[in-house]
Parts: C-alpha cells; sequence; structure tokens
C-alpha cells in the first residue's frame, strides 16, 4: 500500500491525505503540550483513547442532528474525517468556574454559573490564543454573523447534550473547547463540527470526588495522567481493546499495581483467625 501523503502536524494529532477525495485521515498522537507549547510530553496511549472518546463523542452528536466532520474509524489510533475549512475560532464553553476563566475573574476553581458560558479565542499559536469578541468575528472576516449564529445554537446544543451524557456516567463537564469548520458539498456550504472532543480539551470532575480526569492532570502535575484518561474510555463504555500497537498493554501493565507480598499474607492470617473464631 502506498504511504499515506501527510498533510498537517499539530501538537496532539496529524493528518494525512484521505482515501477519497474530501476526506482526510487524522491520527491521534500521544504527545501532549500545555501553556502554549512551554510544557511538553507523552502520555502513553492517549492518541488511542481520544481516537475512541472523540469517535464516541462524536457519533453521539451525530445522532441528535448536529453535523460533524466524523465519517468512520479507520483503525486504534486514525479516524476518516471529512475534509472542511477550519473556522480560526476556538469555541469554549464554561459551566463552572476553572483554570484560565477563574484566574481572569478570580473566582473560585468550581463555583456554578448562573448559566453556561461561551468565550471565543482566535486559534492562533504565535498570537497565545487571544480571546475576542463578536466584534473581533466580524470585523477580521472569521466568520460571518449567520455561520456565528449557527455555531452559538450547536454550542450551546452540544453543551445540554454533552452534560447530561456524562452526568449519566458520573463526571461534570466543567468546560470544554469546540472547533468548527465549513463544509462545501456542491453549491452548499454550511458549518460542522470538526477537530475532537476529548479529555485534552474538555475539564472533566469525578461527580462524588471532584477527582480530576483530564488534560489538568499533565498540566499541574497531578500524576495520574493515562489512569485519568482510561477511567472516561472505561466509563462511556469504550474503553479499547489490548492492541500491539496502541501502547495500551504497557499503561494496562503499569496502571496494575501487584499487591504487596505482605498484604496477602496479612489477608490469610486474618481469614484463619476468622475462621478459629467461628469455630
Ligand atoms: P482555559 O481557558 O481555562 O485554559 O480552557 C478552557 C477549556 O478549553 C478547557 O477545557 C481546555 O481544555 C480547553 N482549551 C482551551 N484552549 C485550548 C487549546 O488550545 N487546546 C486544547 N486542547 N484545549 C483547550
Amino acid at each position: 500500500m502506498a504511504p499515506k501523503k501527510p498533510l498537517y502536524e499539530g501538537k496532539a494529532k496529524k493528518l494525512f491525505e484521505g482515501p477519497e477525495p474530501g476526506t482526510l485521515i487524522q491520527h491521534f498522537k500521544d504527545d501532549a503540550t500545555a501553556f502554549n507549547n512551554q510544557k511538553k510530553g507523552i502520555i502513553n496511549g492517549k492518541g488511542v483513547l481520544n481516537n475512541r472518546i472523540s469517535e464516541y463523542l462524536m457519533t453521539r452528536i451525530g445522532e441528535i442532528g448536529i453535523p460533524t466532520h466524523f465519517i468512520r474509524s479507520l483503525n486504534m489510533r486514525e479516524q476518516l474525517v471529512k475534509a472542511v475549512n477550519i473556522v480560526p475560532l476556538e469555541v469554549i464553553v464554561r459551566n463552572i468556574a476553572a483554570g484560565s476563566f477563574a484566574k481572569r475573574f478570580g473566582v473560585k476553581e468550581g463555583k456554578v454559573l448562573g448559566h453556561p458560558i461561551i468565550e471565543y479565542c482566535y486559534k492562533n499559536d504565535a498570537l497565545g490564543d487571544p480571546f475576542v469578541t463578536e466584534e473581533h468575528v466580524f470585523a477580521f472576516g472569521w466568520a460571518t454573523p449567520q455561520e456565528l449564529d449557527e455555531i452559538r445554537m450547536y454550542t450551546f446544543r452540544i453543551n445540554d447534550f454533552l452534560c447530561g451524557l456524562f452526568m449519566g456516567v458520573g463526571i461534570r463537564l466543567v468546560d470544554f473547547k469546540l472547533e468548527f469548520g465549513r463544509l462545501i458539498e456542491g453549491d452548499r456550504e454550511f458549518i460542522v463540527l470538526a477537530d475532537e472532543i476529548s479529555p485534552d480539551n474538555c475539564r472533566l470532575w469525578d461527580v462524588a470526588t471532584g477527582y480530576r480526569l483530564d488534560k489538568d492532570r499533565f498540566r499541574q502535575d497531578m500524576g495520574n495522567v493515562e489512569d485519568a484518561y482510561q477511567e472516561v474510555a472505561k466509563r462511556l463504555g469504550v474503553m479499547p481493546k489490548m492492541d500491539a500497537d496502541s501502547y495500551v498493554i504497557e499503561v494496562n501493565a503499569r496502571v496494575a499495581k501487584p499487591k504487596p507480598k505482605a498484604k496477602a499474607k496479612a489477608k490469610v492470617a486474618v481469614k484463619k483467625i476468622v475462621k478459629a473464631k467461628k469455630k
């Protein structure tokens, strides 16, 4: 088979030319970056997990009538997507104060907001993705008022839907980032959800304990990063099966902590005592 033609390499994904015109192959890497590329690392198995999680969430979102770029999964790390012209905006939705929002407004992390808030950032690494208003979007021609209306409507619906979906598996959707693209089909051009939805671009907190199940574990050196991504996949019921190419075996091996011998011996001793007492 001819090698795939690389088109673009981003911080967490690579894009290759797709097998049919108008398609791309989206490849999920294990690379992780934070603070505008100042912090770099590898989260073993992340690409495999994000591929599955994003596939699942994009499919569910498609089922409620919101168009997405997702076509189908190809393998453990790759999915086939429609080629779109990306709107250069990061659309951030916040349900609970956290991250840069909590800092900017001096509010305590965890404060539930009166209603979900949408913020826009101009997608530009060199400028550090600055926050912008609708006025900037129209003045710079990044999207038309009609396109931004559609993006807002889709974003609120996605937020409602995902809040419920995650709540069903004991996870609070604190905030997340979406990207949209323009899809041209014949003489029609319309807005579709693009990029990915995964613990890389969502804040996900366990409902019962507040435990962080997202990239903040990497950003803030909280440890157990791989376990957190796996936990999200497990709860959504999309945990990938072990695969030679995926590193998931390696991750699982590290996560499975063998019980210390002493602990096992103590358990046997306790059992003996209980038995003796029963007699
Ligand atoms: P904050 O502005 O608090 O840093 O991020 C808000 C939300 O958007 C978080 O869920 C964060 O993961 C996501 N987000 C914002 N900017 C980016 C970005 O450049 N890349 C990724 N992966 N997520 C982002």
